[in-house]
């Protein structure tokens, strides 16, 4: 039986040895149920660069498929072009483009203010060598001004170079359907993977919600917080609901599903056994 639908698994830059060591493990766990790549996110204005960069390196020695996150926000092209060729050069194909999030009160967007403008510049750059990903937002991305403007933004994105995108976390399915629904009528067909958050902790889901725009439906919400410390029912629960989640994205044609792993191998490996997708193409 070959896997019906590709998986890719997230990782984000640990800040300590004793983290990049914990790391690796989680990437040896998972590496076993063949993702068709494994992405590591990158500080906006390169605050993490050498971090992603020596995963990233980890990863792709270890003879897995590797897709670096870049942002371009309060960053510099010749900076960006700089990391392009040593990924070419160790023979990386595949990036996730991105605008990114200043912090708080920093100013100046940069040489290339939104994902638009990387997209464009990978292109120019290295012309077609990367599989270029980028970001959409079934609920809408909080800061765009509309939803209309916002699939608008994210069809030049497309239009600029993109070949594929990954969508932030979400619970409602018809969100997800409805947009692809919408992008496909502006003519836009490209693979739109759905970014699967399994829930593990109440109250980081709940941090990583408010900080994105994305919506924990009033029910997910109530119960988990019903639960209070009782982390058992807490993932026993959560895995539930993003298990059905993923059966009716797949079973609505989503064309691959990206886990946000939040660096642990456990939630994600089960949720990809449940589903049957874990044998290897
Ligand atoms: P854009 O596509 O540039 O859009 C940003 C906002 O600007 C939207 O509201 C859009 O509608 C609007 N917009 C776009 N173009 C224009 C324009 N020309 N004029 C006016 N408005 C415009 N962040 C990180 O820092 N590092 C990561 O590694 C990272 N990985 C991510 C991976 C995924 C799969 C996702 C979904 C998000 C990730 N993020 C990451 C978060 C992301 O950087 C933020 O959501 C950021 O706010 C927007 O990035 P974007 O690439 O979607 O931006």
């Amino acid at each position: 039986m070959s896997r019906t639908v590709p998986i890719s698994f997230e990782f984000f830059p640990t800040k300590t040895d004793v983290g990049a060591e914990k790391l690796r493990i989680v990437h040896q766990q998972l590496q076993s149920l063949q993702p068709e790549f494994f992405s590591v996110t990158y500080g906006a204005g390169g605050s993490t660069r050498e971090r992603t960069l020596a995963a990233i390196q980890d990863f792709n020695q270890k003879g897995s498929a590797v897709a670096p996150h870049l942002s371009c926000i309060g960053d510099h092209k010749i900076r960006i072009a700089e990391l392009l060729d040593l990924y070419k050069a160790q023979g990386i194909d595949r990036v996730v483009a991105l605008r990114g999030d200043l912090p708080s009160g920093q100013v100046g967007l940069g040489e290339l203010p939104y994902a638009e403008h990387l997209v464009r510049f990978i292109r120019q750059h290295s012309g077609d060598h990367f599989h270029i990903e980028v970001a959409a937002y079934p609920e809408m991305h909080p800061q765009a001004q509309s939803f209309d403007a916002d699939i608008q933004n994210f069809v030049a994105k497309v239009q600029a170079g993109a070949n594929a995108a990954i969508t932030q976390f979400f619970f409602n399915p018809d969100a997800y359907f409805y947009f692809v629904e919408r992008v496909q009528q502006a003519g836009i067909d490209i693979p739109i993977a759905p970014g699967i958050m399994p829930i593990t902790n109440a109250s980081n889901l709940i941090r990583f919600a408010d900080g994105t725009g994305a919506e924990i439906p009033r029910w997910i919400r109530k119960q988990l917080q019903g639960y209070g410390d009782d982390s058992q029912s807490i993932r026993a629960f959560g895995h539930e609901v993003v298990l059905k989640l993923c059966e009716r994205l797949l079973a609505g044609g989503a064309p691959a599903l990206h886990f946000y792993t939040m660096n642990q191998s456990q939630p994600t490996r089960q949720l990809v056994m449940d589903l049957g997708l874990s044998t290897p193409n």
